[in-house]
């Protein structure tokens, strides 16, 4: 049977009790039916997961009871940091999904030329937190121990500038160079623009910075087909597939 999965921001310690509320309460309890005594999967997102049992029932929160002592998952394959522009909440929300599913160590929401927010100012900590939920949840439902680190929103350049992976890739769909022509390692940044693509000038910037233009074939993808293809290709290009 598939484990049933809770995610936690608290330390999973053999013996200690962990209250969960808002959305994960209401899953366990109303959709789930869960009752004392049922098991439950814990993670922290760091790594650690350990078996806990329900012990109580409030009305919108459920105590687990750590029973088994915890253990620990290191992250699998290559390390990749995000850069998202953003985009419609929709299909950026769904990018975090899918990133979180694939794998992703870090996602940083980009402000670009043509991004659909320009600042911080548009961007809520409402929104924030639930980008964390997103993540949280496809955790919860992949088996992954690893929650992504979702960065505060950066201007593209700054953020460029920062990256220290082995490999830094932007998509561009007129790139000569295709994915399947990089060689990855260890590590890897990569850049997905918004629907109205990085302007010349971006792209210009990013190749100073040591960024590889690269193409995802001839068709024009939307932003999250783009950020989940390219995820798609590294870990394929990378023998994990
Ligand atoms: N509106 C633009 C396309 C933007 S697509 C146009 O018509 O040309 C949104 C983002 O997805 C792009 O900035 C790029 O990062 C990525 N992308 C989409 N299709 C791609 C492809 N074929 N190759 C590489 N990147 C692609």
């Amino acid at each position: 049977m598939t484990k049933i999965r809770c995610f936690t921001g608290e330390k999973i310690k053999l013996g200690s009790i962990i209250s969960v509320s808002g959305g994960s309460a209401h899953h366990l309890k109303n959709v789930l039916r869960k009752k004392e005594g049922s098991l439950i999967e814990l993670f922290d997102g760091k790594g650690f997961s350990a078996v806990s049992e329900i012990v109580s029932l409030k009305k919108s929160e459920v105590n687990l009871e750590v029973i088994e002592k915890e253990s620990f998952t290191k992250k699998r394959g290559i390390t990749i940091n995000l850069g998202i522009s953003l985009i419609k909440q929709e299909a950026f929300n769904l990018s975090i999904q899918k990133a979180t599913e694939l794998g992703v160590d870090n996602i940083t929401p980009l402000f670009s030329d043509r991004s659909l927010i320009q600042s911080s100012e548009g961007i809520s900590k409402l929104k924030k937190n639930k980008w964390n939920l997103i993540a949280e949840g496809a955790c919860t439902q992949c088996g992954e121990n690893w929650k992504p680190l979702i960065n505060s929103p950066q201007e593209l350049i700054g953020w460029a500038e920062n990256e220290s992976s082995e490999v830094k890739l932007v998509m561009f769909p007129g790139a000569n160079k295709k994915i399947s022509q990089i060689k990855f390692s260890t590590s890897v940044s990569l850049a997905v623009g918004p629907e109205g693509d990085f302007t010349r000038n971006e792209i210009d910037a990013f190749e100073g910075l040591n960024f590889i233009p690269v193409s995802l074939g001839q068709r024009i993808l939307r932003t999250e087909t783009a950020v989940i293809s390219s995820l798609s290709a590294i870990r394929t290009l990378c023998d994990e597939f």
